[in-house]
């Protein structure tokens, strides 16, 4: 095969945690067959905030060759289980929805069918008590257990993780240059781009273009035109404010997401601080209100002065746009509720990776990348929106909002399907597993009418002892484990 028109010269416009973690993939997968080239402006800076983060990315690191704990020490990580969710269905109601599989898997019925027909049959034990990932982040304990049979992910300082990845992409070949891109070049008979123009007059040519300039969407928004679908009918939070506080207790194993009046507030535990934000919708609150609320709800003295972030949830039409790709916050946003920016990043660079042609880029590569990664972002957005949705608050104008306003299709079916018999399905390789699906409809309030008619095979003794076995494993295997905060202490001093 003739490597005459192969794609040789990456080109990385952007150095946050999607620039770097883009750049540190692509240059330890490829770095001996392409030429890598990252931009990025310390004059601009990055977002700054990303804290917490979904199971996926142990498994990115794993591919990266990323000696866990050393990652750990360097983005004063701590291991995450699962996020706790105050307010949401009712103000003083609280849920988990946790990493782990409820239960036990059957190829015919998910868990909850034996759990329903069981509490029919008196078996009044919560659901949660299935759990281990559940009742380990309950009781503040962790440990890695043989066959990964605890899933986890972490709590982090993302910027110090794009610090992390930014010695390995360069210790792998990655060229940074350090610059504020003025103008971009087109390609005058492709549309293509052809090359970036720094202020300095530097001038970076490229066969593909990354655009990791954040909000700014640099390359494919401002240059190129591509539309940005607007999902905040749906996801109506539209700003943020962030600050840091001292720990002031051991670093809990979870993140928690706290819903207040007009939004909801995250408290993410790392090791040596803890990172604090207010989500809010500014149609119904005002900022200094917004702030005093944040203020008034931090454990612990205040460390930095506040990042105040203004966002609208949606998405980019086309990911994937002539030679251009959106990697991270200018692909689309969706607020943080349940960790999934960073994880999109992850999609995208994989997908990427696996994809990248080995002649020019053609039409057929550009749909299959946009059809895959829109088909996550579609399907995370349903999720996200099924937390606001399904709710009985009743004290605010914002929360009578969210309750009331239409959602799409595909959700309402997802919704009245499990309202109506208990099921729910994956589809499309789909990030969010049933059991996550479980967890949050039924944490909201949901409760199938109905059950699968296969539990109802097991006989009374079965399905106690069934029930039993289960819960007993996970206290049993729960109380084995050490507290978590000595077990991070433990893990990076040791390893
Ligand atoms: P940025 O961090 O904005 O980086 C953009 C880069 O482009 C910078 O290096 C900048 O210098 C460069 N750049 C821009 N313009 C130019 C130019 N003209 N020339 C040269 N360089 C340029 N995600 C999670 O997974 N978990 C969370 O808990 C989480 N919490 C969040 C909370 C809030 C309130 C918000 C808004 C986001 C959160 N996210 C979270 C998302 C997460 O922060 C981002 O997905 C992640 O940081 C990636 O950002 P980015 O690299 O795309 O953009």
């Amino acid at each position: 095969m003739s490597g005459e028109h192969r794609l040789r010269r990456i080109v990385v416009a952007g150095g946050g945690t999607a620039g770097w973690m883009a750049a540190a993939a692509i240059a330890r997968t490829l770095g001996k067959v392409v030429d890598l080239t990252l931009i990025e402006s310390d004059a601009i800076g990055t977002i700054g905030v990303g804290e917490s983060t979904i199971p996926p990315l142990v498994t990115y690191n794993r591919l990266l060759g990323i000696n866990e704990a050393e990652f750990m020490r360097a983005t004063n990580a701590t291991f995450k289980l699962g996020i706790l969710f105050d307010h949401w269905k009712d103000v003083g109601h609280r849920y988990f929805h946790s990493f782990g599989l409820t239960g036990k898997d059957h190829w015919s019925a998910g868990f909850q069918h034996f759990w329903l027909y069981g509490l029919e049959k008196g078996h009044h034990e919560s659901y949660d008590d299935y759990c281990l990932e559940l009742i380990a982040a309950r009781e503040g304990k962790f440990a890695h257990l043989p066959d990964d049979r605890m899933n986890y992910a972490y709590q982090l300082d993302s910027t110090l993780y794009a610090k992390f990845l930014r010695g390995m992409a360069e210790g792998d070949g990655c060229k940074r240059v350090e610059g504020k891109i003025a103008d971009v070049e087109l390609d005058g008979e492709k549309g293509d781009i052809a090359a970036l123009l720094l202020e300095d007059g530097t001038r970076i040519e490229g066969d593909l273009f990354l655009d990791c300039t954040g909000f700014r969407a640099l390359l494919i928004g401002q240059t190129l035109g591509v539309g940005h679908d607007d999902w905040t009918h749906w996801l109506p939070c539209d700003s943020a404010i962030a600050v840091q506080t001292e720990s002031v207790g051991p670093a809990v194993p979870y993140t928690r997401a706290i819903a207040h009046d007009a939004g909801w507030q995250w408290r993410i535990p790392l090791q040596h601080r803890v990172g604090n934000g207010y989500v809010w919708c500014s149609r119904y609150r005002e900022q200094d209100a917004a702030m005093e609320r944040l203020l008034a709800n931090v454990e612990g003295e205040v460390l930095t002065k506040a990042n105040i972030l203004r966002f609208g949830a949606g998405m980019r039409q086309k990911q994937w746009h002539r030679n251009c790709v959106a990697v991270g916050l200018s692909g689309g946003f969706m607020e943080p509720l349940e960790s999934t920016s960073i994880h999109l990043i992850q999609r995208a660079v994989l997908r990427i990776i696996r994809m990248l042609p080995l002649r020019e880029i053609s039409e057929r590569d550009v749909n299959e990348f946009n059809d895959q990664q829109i088909t996550d972002m579609v399907q995370i957005r349903d999720f996200l929106i099924l937390h606001y949705k399904a709710t009985e608050r009743d004290d605010s104008d914002f929360w009578r909002y969210c309750r009331d306003m239409p959602i799409p299709d595909t959700l309402e079916q997802k919704m009245e399907l499990f309202r109506e018999t208990g099921l729910v399905f994956r589809k499309n390789d789909e990030l969010f597993v049933e059991n996550s699906w479980v967890q949050v409809m039924m944490g909201q309030g949901i409760t199938p009418r109905s059950y699968h008619p296969i539990a109802e095979k097991l006989s009374d003794e079965e399905l106690a002892k069934l029930l039993a076995t289960i819960r007993e494993t996970v206290a049993r295997t729960v109380a084995s484990l050490p507290d978590h905060e000595a077990y991070v202490s433990r893990y990076c001093a040791t390893s």
